[in-house]
């Protein structure tokens, strides 16, 4: 069996914890490999490593660091189908949508090739009298980026592709679900010329994470993941003084409003609310119709769509989605049905008998969808992660756009409609980070910033785009004056600009 350890200093390393945890394949169920847990003392030679490595790199002008990422996304290109099964086999979703998991991490990359453009300071030419005032940024030095199993490829891209571009070193901490990706895309890394030390992979679990968190020489962390660690992560890194941004879960709304184009609107809560067996932080999982015949058309609709997804192990191009990624994961999602089924809620379509003939060990659930589920039930509360929608009936327009707003999360939401006045009133007014007008899961594009409110984001500065080179820079702003600009004695009240 596969043993997976760390990279550290340029070169995969065994690990010396004598600590493994399973990595499974989800479409078969049987353990593919083990992947090595760090001790304490094993993220620290990564962080020595970076140490070392990280001034030279951070004094490297902005377009060869770029160059580096360049040829990086060359290697990924010439790699996509193999990393993609690799994905699709670790974590359980379709490769075709492995594909775009590699894809929007790849697109992260792009932009950070923009760092000379992107890293510019700013220059004040006669602030006062003989004086220039110009600000630059500065890497922080070594920062960390501790990731989840969902997007195993777009998720440690969206981290160390900018904080790498910026100058600084990088240890990444992925999942231990689906670690295979991030190793091979440090491995490229590598291969596309980025110096040893400079980004490092520590696979672990609480005990290297604890050590990233701990460690004086991590600078910055960025997190992603679900909001109860999230907000230990942010509270633990701002004790020891750490710049820290964590996101966390989710539960997106769709608000369907009577004018909406219902097939448009069945078509994207299928995709949204299914797709990736809803493991993704902005599936749709709950569906809001405004007044009752939405109500009922919608569900007209949605029943039978429902009923025949076609769910198949991930290497089934075919397949609408693939299976859970743990057994546990599948547990835990079959346990919320039953939760909303006593909660009183209607079960419209109950997908928990579901097997895959010639895979019977694998994880595969399929889906489900509750009408009538209210507010106070857990199933709405709290975040399932798995393929099930709820419907959650509104009476009008006011009742809807408090759901989403009023809720513990505030990652995503969407507003069906063809009213332009409602839509427009509703992206101004909803409280949640990322709005879709029409559009199921409204991910920013690269060169925007993606961040969620409330419990599913804590700390200031969103991911990617402009905020993610203000994260892992710090601005530097000099004032200066050239001996013809100074005047004659000394000045005891406090300097003014004249
Ligand atoms: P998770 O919180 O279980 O794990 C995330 C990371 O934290 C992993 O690297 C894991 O090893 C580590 N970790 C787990 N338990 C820990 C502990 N007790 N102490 C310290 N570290 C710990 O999340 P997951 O199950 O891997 O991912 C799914 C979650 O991530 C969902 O809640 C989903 O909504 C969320 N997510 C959010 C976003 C976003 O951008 N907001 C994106 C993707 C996923």
């Amino acid at each position: 069996m596969r043993t997976i350890g760390h990279f550290i200093g340029g070169k995969e390393v065994e690990g010396k914890s004598g600590r493994f945890a399973d990595v499974f394949e989800p479409m078969t169920g049987e353990v593919k490999a083990k992947v090595a847990l760090a001790t304490k003392a094993e993220l620290r030679a990564a962080v020595e490593n970076a140490k070392a490595a990280q001034p030279e790199w951070g004094a490297t002008n902005p377009q060869r660091r770029a160059r580096v990422l360049m040829k990086f996304l060359e290697l990924v290109q010439r790699d996509y189908d193999k990393l993609a099964e690799l994905l699709a086999r670790e974590h359980g979703k379709t490769i075709p949508d492995a594909k775009g998991d590699i894809q929007r991490g790849l697109e992260v990359a792009e932009f950070a090739c923009g760092i000379p453009h992107l890293m510019k300071g700013e220059y004040t030419e006669g602030a006062g009298p003989g004086i220039d005032i110009y600000s630059m940024r500065q890497p922080l030095g070594v920062v960390a980026g501790i990731t989840p199993f969902n997007f195993p490829a777009m998720i440690p891209m969206w981290k160390f592709a900018p904080a790498i571009a910026c100058g600084n070193a990088f240890i990444l901490k992925p999942s231990e679900r689906d670690p295979g990706v991030p190793m091979a895309l440090a491995a490229l890394m590598l291969e596309a010329g980025l110096p040893p030390g400079i980004l490092n992979v520590v696979n672990g679990d609480k005990e290297s994470v604890d050590a990233i968190l701990d460690d004086p020489d991590i600078k910055a962390v960025g997190f992603v993941g679900s909001s109860p660690i999230a907000q230990y992560i942010y509270e633990r890194a701002a004790q020891t003084g750490k710049r820290a941004q964590c996101f966390g879960g989710a539960k997106n709304h769709a608000i369907i409003m009577p004018d909406a184009d219902i097939d448009q609107t069945v078509d994207a809560l299928i995709g949204a609310g299914y797709g990736s067996a809803g493991e993704r932080c902005m599936a749709i999982s709950v569906a809001v119709p405004v007044g009752k015949a939405t109500a009922d058309k919608l569900m007209e609709k949605l029943i039978p769509r429902v009923e025949s997804l076609k769910i198949g192990p991930s290497t089934d191009p075919t397949a609408d989605y693939g299976p859970l990624v743990t057994k546990e994961a599948l547990e835990r999602v079959k346990n919320y049905v039953e939760i909303g089924v006593q909660e009183g809620a209607t079960l419209a379509v109950d997908g928990r008998g579901f097997k895959m003939q010639g895979y019977e060990n694998g994880f595969y659930m399929g889906g489900c969808l509750f009408d009538n589920v209210t507010k106070d039930m857990r199933i709405y509360k709290e975040e399932i992660f798995g393929p099930v929608l709820s419907v959650v009936r509104a009476h009008d327009y006011a009742e809807a756009l408090a759901l989403p707003s009023d809720h513990d999360y505030g990652n995503g939401v969407a507003i069906f409609t063809r009213d332009g006045d409602a839509a427009r009133d509703f992206a101004a007014k909803v409280n949640v980070g990322m709005v879709g007008i029409n559009v199921p899961i409204p991910v920013p594009i690269a060169y925007y910033t993606f961040g969620g409110w409330k419990k599913s984001g804590f700390g200031d500065l969103n991911q990617h785009g402009p905020d993610s080179v203000r994260f892992y820079t710090k601005t530097k702003t000099v004032t200066s004056r050239w001996p013809s600009g100074v005047k004659e004695g000394a000045e005891f009240s406090i300097p003014l600009m004249k």
